[in-house]
């Protein structure tokens, strides 16, 4: 079949054959098929969705358009984690390091930030020298030595998807479930997993604004890793507030330093736990996340994940000396309150609002090729269904000295609303979905 009938048929409801949809899919890699082609076809997809045969042949034609890490035998089994994002989600930081200290490999590939999204790999460059441009085999000398490597998406890696990403950004064709799902794991599966965790975000801070959204992609992301060899776990965790209390880039990293010194907001402690849990399992490490659970804290307590952390800054170009140095992080700063206009609980909070403010601060970027601030950034004092007294500081917001700050402001306070009544606060963990079978 040509692009213009494969075009045709999706945009018809018809079925896509596997070698007519994998041989436009390789000529996509290679630049022979044009741009307009490809955008017609994500066009028809989004209306009418991909079946599981199609998916499973989008995903591993995009798989094989690069290079994958390699294993070396008798290596130990291979984990990773992929959150659909949100905003004060420093959670990566933390979990590789702490998986890898209790004896799995976490090769974790994690993306920048954009729109109103945090991404790892900001947090980690706020430390000086510290480089996340690994070429794949830097990358694999650096996950045999230490058990973790920490890198962005390199041009060997899934390179088909880096470019229909783009090309889907640019056309409205991003918020398709099959097109998400195959572009995540056509990324995390290069990585030779044996164990996948899907953190689905769901909430005004995420992709996925419904119960039901969420879980459909959950769903499809468990089934289709299944599919494709890799056991996989998704949880759908709540995106209706910010996760922890600091969002930015120096700062979010500080506060996943201290969940590995055995502090750090509650929540974030909690999630890093769970999400690090399922990872023990699903590597065959621990046989319940109960038992799991106790390996973590005892890496967390014994300060072995704190200093597989600290390797992993050295092995990558930069210092670990710096994660107690926050004013080196950081940079000078001063500091403006946005506070509450009546005493109250906190009932709600825009969660995408306040991701839109760090950019207008400055901490996220709009454009790929932005750049951003690592030092500046928010403390959220109060969460959703935290009381407040009028006039207290809901966030803090942490500007560079004689930065304009108002419109930050306007926008931090718009965001949160404070009532007398109590409203009902979403659990951060809502739901655990397997693959079925
Ligand atoms: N993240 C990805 O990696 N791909 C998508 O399509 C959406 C979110």
């Amino acid at each position: 079949m040509t692009p213009y009938e494969l075009i045709r048929a999706k945009r018809d409801g018809g079925a896509l054959p596997a070698d007519a949809l994998r041989s436009l899919l390789a000529d996509y890699a290679r630049g022979d098929l044009p741009d307009y082609q490809m955008a017609a076809l994500c066009m028809a997809v989004f209306f009418r969705g991909l079946d599981e045969s199609e998916l499973r042949t989008w995903t591993e034609a995009m798989l094989r358009s690069g290079a994958t890490l390699k294993r070396r035998p008798g290596s130990p089994p291979r984990v990773d984690k992929h959150s659909t994002g949100g905003v004060g989600d420093k959670v990566s930081i933390c979990l590789a390091p702490l998986v890898a200290a209790c004896g799995l490999a976490v090769p974790m590939v994690s993306g920048r930030g954009l729109g109103h999204t945090g991404g790892t790999l900001d947090k980690l460059a706020a430390i000086p020298g510290f480089r996340t441009h690994l070429s794949l085999a830097e990358a694999d000398r650096v996950l045999d030595a230490l058990g973790v490597c920490m890198l962005g998406q390199t041009e060997e890696l899934a390179p088909a998807d880096k470019r229909l990403y783009a090309l889907r950004d640019v056309t409205a064709t991003v918020e398709s479930i099959p097109l998400i799902a195959a572009s995540i794991l056509s990324k995390k599966l290069a990585e030779d997993l044996d164990g996948l965790v899907l953190d689905v975000k769901l909430g005004s801070g995420a992709f996925m604004h419904t119960r039901e959204s969420a879980g459909q992609l959950a769903r499809t992301l468990v089934e289709l890793a299944r599919e494709m060899g890799c056991r996989a776990v998704a949880w759908l965790t709540s995106m209706h507030a910010p996760l922890g209390r600091a969002v930015g880039n120096a700062n979010e990293l500080l506060e996943a330093v201290d969940v590995l010194r055995g502090k750090g907001p509650a929540d974030v402690r909690a999630l890093t736990l769970q999400l690090g849990a399922e990872m023990l399992v699903l590597g065959g490490r621990a046989g319940n996340v109960p038992e799991a659970e106790r390996l973590l804290e005892a890496a967390i307590a014994d300060g072995s994940a704190l200093a597989v952390l600290e390797a992993l800054v050295r092995a990558q170009g930069g210092d670990p000396a710096v994660l107690e140095m926050p004013e080196v992080l950081l940079g000078p700063l001063e500091t403006a309150d946005v506070a509450a206009p009546r005493a109250g609980h906190v009932t709600d909070m825009d969660t995408l609002a306040v991701g839109l403010a760090a950019v207008v601060l400055g901490a996220g970027r709009t454009r790929t090729d932005d750049v951003i601030d690592h030092g500046v950034g928010f403390s959220v004092l109060r969460h959703p269904g935290e009381w407040v007294e009028r006039g207290e500081p809901v966030f803090l917001v942490h500007h560079r000295p004689g930065q304009d700050v108002a419109e930050v402001r306007r926008r931090l306070a718009a965001s949160v609303r404070v009532s007398e009544e109590v409203a009902p606060v979403p659990p951060l963990l809502l739901e655990r979905v397997e693959a079925s079978g």
